[in-house]
């Protein structure tokens, strides 16, 4: 614990780590931040944290940071410091200028969900309005598009159901792909509150997560799938519910549409759990114990996480839930309902932002004709109604050639994304990569101009946490840079002929009110005045909405979609005959950028690789041994930790660090209706590694 003194002064702002959003009051001491306390009003947390947020904001002032913008011709030449007038004529005018010789649609942008929505914002309106194309994707992309596009079809609305605060209703908890104990401290500590006051809980996962046994929590049935089966695993469920007689029919007759057809579906012979057990691994009759639970609970709710998102079903899998969730009647109220457990601390904002290729703020599609004009007339520029590029697309569009200049904003795609020889090919073949960041990250090797970011503390706008909420991020200090954000991105698209131009991130909230239905009654003032609050906030809902879908779904009735089990293309062989799934741990954050620049790194100084005693022993691997990690698309070393929380065949590591690089051997399987990554499904072998 780093306390440098008596605070003099104090500030309150959001955490800037995970999606729980939680609210802290930064104490300083002149202009040195002396602590972060956990705020006891923060709508998200009621004066709770974790250690990252608590104690890893020391990356903030790290000597690392990068505080003039650089300039070089080629990757290979050493960067140049530049003025910020120079950096940013450089970036308009290699932009037009790839523009003039490719064509308008050779030129892109990535958004973060680490920023603040002002300065999402600002990133989508520069790529439409002044690129003049929708090659825009947010890192959302990578792990929770599939939640985007499944509760969309399904209940009309891309966004968790329900607050944080509703758990302490719910009389049984379903977690699924997610482990809250690691990934979402705080809320972890409500759940498991409710836990120890007796709700049941089911946990499905590939791995035995604390939440399965922990004091005085134990999981009634942990269904223990083979990694890729989700979907069979929801159908089986769902096939009890409907054989057995489980399903709410009053509330599927008034609320819901297209049942009929599912219910024939998931009746089917082959979606029985004992059809399914040879596939999912999970024995029927826990299978059909754990269902029975779920539907006869009074109020019973769905937290799930990446374990869902990121596979090649993904999409499926949240409308597999949602249909679960509909047939028994568990949405609309406090308790219930299918909630993502968001990542970042500001996933959900970067989606409503209007931050993908297809959409405007609020998940309005580009071709509606009355929305585009929306945008038209306020920007003054015609907006092209075809979706752009998705990551992916960009990548492989770089290879091709026709893809040739790339803005990222506060992301490492060089080490989060899958399948990284392809991601660095990519960047590589690239004439033009920008990159905005704290750090010369693993991206910026690729880079030809660097622009120094702001950290949260040197911020002002707002994050949006997995619930929903809008929380109001406040400056601790001025930008050490000397530059906003936002200003930066508006001095591009100035400099490329469009002006854009804000005296204060309050002006491009009240822009986003003024477009967005959903965000129609929000302003720095309301935040101010009530804390926080969460969307849908407009004349219908004034002080917000915690619970969505209370007397009508959002798309009027609720949608059950036919779910049909497909397996993953990715198979293990004989040469790769295990399979690698991936997660984080509690005190470090996604590719470790900021909290490997904390103390919290000597709690997890590297990447382990978990593996059964069994396979350990069938390759002579103790633990503590260095090991070879490799698939059918690239190879990495790092340390064995033996341990019986995977079954046999199924091994697991986190990706915090960039030396073992764990996507080096992720492929490029993807969703099929969104192209998150399969990052949860590799076809592996594991091998001691022999010293040279
Ligand atoms: Fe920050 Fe998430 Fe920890 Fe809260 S739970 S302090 S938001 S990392």
């Amino acid at each position: 614990v780093v306390e440098l003194g008596m605070p003099s002064r104090s500030v309150v702002t959001t955490c800037a780590y995970c999606g729980v959003g939680c609210s802290f009051k930064a104490e300083l001491r002149g202009d040195e931040l002396v602590r972060m306390v956990p705020y006891k009003d923060g709508g998200a947390n009621e004066g709770h944290s974790c250690v990252k947020g608590r104690f890893a904001f020391g990356y903030a002032t790290h000597p690392d940071r990068v505080l003039k913008p650089m300039v070089r011709e080629k990757i290979t030449d050493p960067w140049r410091e530049v003025e910020w007038e120079e950096a940013i004529q450089t970036v308009a005018a290699k932009m037009r200028a790839i523009q003039d010789a490719y064509g308008p649609s050779s030129i892109g942008a990535i958004s973060s969900s680490r920023c603040t929505n002002e300065e999402v914002y600002v990133v989508q309106k520069m790529v439409r309005a002044a690129f003049g194309n929708n090659n825009v994707d947010t890192c959302a992309r990578v792990c929770h598009s599939p939640t985007g596009y499944g509760l969309k079809q399904t209940f009309g609305e891309s966004a968790g159901t329900q607050d944080f605060r509703s758990v302490a209703e719910a009389d049984l908890i379903m977690v699924i792909g997610a482990n809250p104990t690691d990934g979402h401290p705080v809320f972890a500590s409500r759940m498991k509150r409710r836990l120890r006051e007796g709700a049941g809980l089911v946990v499905v996962d590939p791995r035995r997560i604390d939440l399965v046994r922990s004091p005085h929590i134990e999981a009634a049935h942990h269904l223990q799938l083979k990694p890729s089966t989700n979907v069979a695993v929801i159908n089986a469920m769902a096939h009890v519910v409907v054989t057995e007689g489980l399903v709410d029919r009053s509330f599927v007759e008034a609320r819901c549409e297209g049942f009929d057809e599912w219910a024939q579906f998931v009746a089917l012979p082959e979606n029985s759990p004992e059809a399914t057990e040879p596939i999912t691994g999970v024995p029927a009759d826990q299978l059909r114990a754990a269902a029975r639970l779920y539907a006869q609970a009074p109020n019973a709710a769905i937290y799930y996480g990446l374990g869902v998102t990121e596979h090649s079903q993904g999409s499926t899998m949240v409308m597999g839930m949602a249909n679960l969730a509909m047939a028994c009647g568990n949405i609309g109220r406090e308790g219930v309902g299918v909630n993502p457990l968001r990542g970042q601390n500001n996933v959900q904002g970067s989606c409503d932002m209007g931050s993908f290729p297809h959409e405007f703020t609020g998940y309005r599609h580009v071709s509606d004709d009355a929305v585009r004009t929306v945008f038209e007339e306020l920007w003054g520029r015609s907006l092209l109604p075809e979706p752009g590029l998705r990551i992916p697309n960009m990548f492989d569009a770089a290879i091709d050639g026709s893809f040739r200049g790339l803005f990222v904003h506060g992301e490492d795609i060089a080490q989060s994304d899958p399948n990284l020889q392809h991601v660095s090919a990519a960047l590589a073949a690239m004439d033009l990569v920008v990159v905005q960041d704290l750090f010369l990250n693993e991206t910026a090797k690729f880079a030809h101009v660097f622009l120094p970011g702001a950290s949260f503390l040197e911020k002002d706008g707002t994050f949006t946490n997995a619930e929903r909420r809008i929380n109001r991020v406040r400056a601790v200090m001025k930008p050490k840079t000397g530059k906003h954000e936002w200003q930066i991105v508006c001095e591009i698209a100035t400099a490329m002929g469009y002006p854009m131009a804000y005296d204060h991130p309050s002006q491009i909230m009240d822009e986003i009110a003024q477009v967005t239905p959903t965000f129609k009654g929000v302003s720095f003032e309301l935040l101010d005045k009530l804390g926080s609050v969460q969307w849908p906030c407009n004349d219908e809902a004034p002080q917000g909405t915690p619970t969505m879908h209370v007397d009508a779904f959002v798309r009027g009735k609720g949608k059950f979609a036919v779910t049909a089990y497909v397996p993953t293309d990715e198979r293990t062989t004989s040469r790769f005959p295990l399979v690698l799934t991936t997660g984080r741990i509690l005190s470090q954050y996604n590719v470790g950028a900021q909290t490997r620049r904390t103390g919290n790194v000597a709690w997890h100084p590297e990447d382990l690789l978990e593996l059964h005693p069994l396979d350990a022993e069938n390759r002579g691997i103790t633990d503590g041994d260095m090991v070879t990690l490799t698939s059918r698309v690239g190879s990495t070393t790092l340390r064995a930790r033996v341990s019986d929380r995977m079954p046999p065949g199924v091994v697991y590591t986190t990706f915090h660090h960039p030396v073992t690089g764990a996507n080096v051997v992720t492929t490029e399987n993807s969703d099929w209706a969104t192209n998150c990554p399969e990052y949860k499904v590799t076809a592996v072998q594991v091998g001691l590694a022999h010293p040279l």
